[in-house]
């Protein structure tokens, strides 16, 4: 029987699983943690909305047929020459590779960001810069050091800007806890280009510019970050602002694995594939999610997105399939859903099937499509487990 080897549990890697699951076929899934985490909705618990163990689900409890064997190990190589992946438990051997290893941060060369910035990327970074910033406030109790309570989001893509949603929400009880006066916190949002979420048009993008500000946030477009130093970023204005917590969402490329392989790469870094998502170098290999480099029938490269990398998975599995039974592939089209951003718990602003939406209805249907997922990965059972646990703020 032929070998499949899945690289990543992230939305792409785990749907790609699932399918197959669902289709009886046999296959490995190689993943860092046991667990799958929702990564498009990592700011939420980081600004203390709803508990961190809501934002993962155990791979066991997805995947649940003997068939399907789970490795907890972390990918060091790829070997697409030999059909190989290197892990830290050892080589991994396949006739079919779906490679999902997601991105990495994009720091475009930035001196100091990588050491100096924290990243929300992964459950543990969300929380880390949770823990973080109640830290500095309970900390000021005793040094009234005022950096403490400045807060740094370099980038107002939906990442920064649902960051900044959700931290703006927080403020308030972390002020009351900690009894600091509000005037001394500041929670600044630091864009290069000229406006914040650039995907929206104007309307939207102003509606969200006006709740953030009412929240609280500072929104300083036009200002690039160029140096960061221990707390304190540098800006192209020449300006310097000192800040305990500086927190970067600048952008993402894919994973360094894939260039280091000898895929063709794009500047991202991602791997070409075909219309049926096979890497254009490798046949037997499947890029899917972030890492792919994917140009839709407009010829422009489709942005990395979780519903653009769950709708990969989807047919990266159907086409593994196909090709074991001779049957011609399916061929890759984003049904793109839209777009939504929330700015807090019950705002949010964004395009859903070409109609706008902002206020409370597009945080309605955000909170619509995280039941979706959950139905979509383990139908009722998964939903049930997990229902009640959405949107209650801790
Ligand atoms: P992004 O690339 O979309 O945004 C990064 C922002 O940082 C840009 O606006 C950029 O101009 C700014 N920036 C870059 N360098 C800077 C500098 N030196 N100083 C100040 N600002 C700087 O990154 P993202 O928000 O992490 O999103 C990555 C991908 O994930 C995107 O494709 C996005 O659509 C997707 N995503 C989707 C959702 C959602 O659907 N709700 C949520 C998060 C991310």
């Amino acid at each position: 029987m032929a070998k499949i080897l899945i690289a990543g549990a992230g939305y792409g890697g785990l749907t790609c699983a699932v399918e197959l699951e669902k289709a009886g076929q046999p296959f490995t899934l190689i993943n860092k943690h046991d667990y799958h985490y929702f990564t498009t909705l990592l700011h939420e618990p980081a600004g203390g909305r709803n508990k961190f163990e809501e934002y993962k689900v155990n791979l066991h409890d997805v995947l649940r047929k003997e068939s399907s064997k789970l490795v907890k190990g972390v990918v060091t190589g790829l070997s697409p020459q030999e059909n190989k992946v290197l892990t830290d438990k050892g080589e991994l051997s396949y006739d079919y590779l779906i490679l999902a290893l997601g991105n990495a941060p994009e720091y475009f060369g930035i001196p100091g960001m990588a050491e100096h910035a924290m990243l929300l990327r992964s459950w543990d970074t969300a929380r880390k810069i949770h823990e973080h910033i109640e830290h500095m406030f309970r900390m000021y109790r005793d040094d009234r050091d005022e950096t403490r309570l400045r807060i740094i989001v370099g980038g107002a893509g939906l990442t920064g800007i649902e960051l900044c949603g959700e931290l703006a929400e927080w403020m308030p009880e972390l002020m009351a806890t900690y009894h600091v006066p509000a005037e001394k916190v500041q929670l600044i949002n630091l864009e290069a280009a000229p406006t914040i979420l650039p995907m929206l048009d104007e309307g939207l993008r102003k509606a969200a510019e006006e709740v953030l500000t009412k929240k609280g946030v500072q929104l300083r477009t036009g200002t690039a970050i160029v140096k960061v130093n221990e707390n304190q970023v540098e800006l192209k204005t020449g300006e310097v602002i000192d800040a305990r917590t500086i927190i970067w969402t600048g952008g993402v490329r894919a994973n360094p694995l894939i260039a280091a392989a000898g895929f063709e790469v794009d500047p991202r870094g991602r791997a070409k594939v075909n219309e049926h998502l096979q890497s254009v170098d490798f046949s037997n290999v499947f890029v899917i999610g972030d890492s792919a480099w994917f140009t839709g029938p407009d010829g422009k490269p489709l942005p990395p997105t979780g519903q653009a990398a769950t709708q990969m998975g989807a047919v990266a599995a159907h086409n593994v399939l196909r090709i074991m039974k001779r049957e011609p592939l399916e061929t890759f089209t984003l049904n793109y859903m839209g777009t939504l951003a929330s700015l807090g718990a019950e705002v949010g602003v964004g395009n859903v099937k070409g109609m706008k939406t902002k206020g409370v209805s597009a945080a309605l249907m955000k909170e619509g499509s995280k039941l979706k997922y959950l139905w979509q990965l383990g139908g009722l059972r998964l939903v049930n487990k997990k229902r009640g646990q959405l949107s209650s703020r801790r």
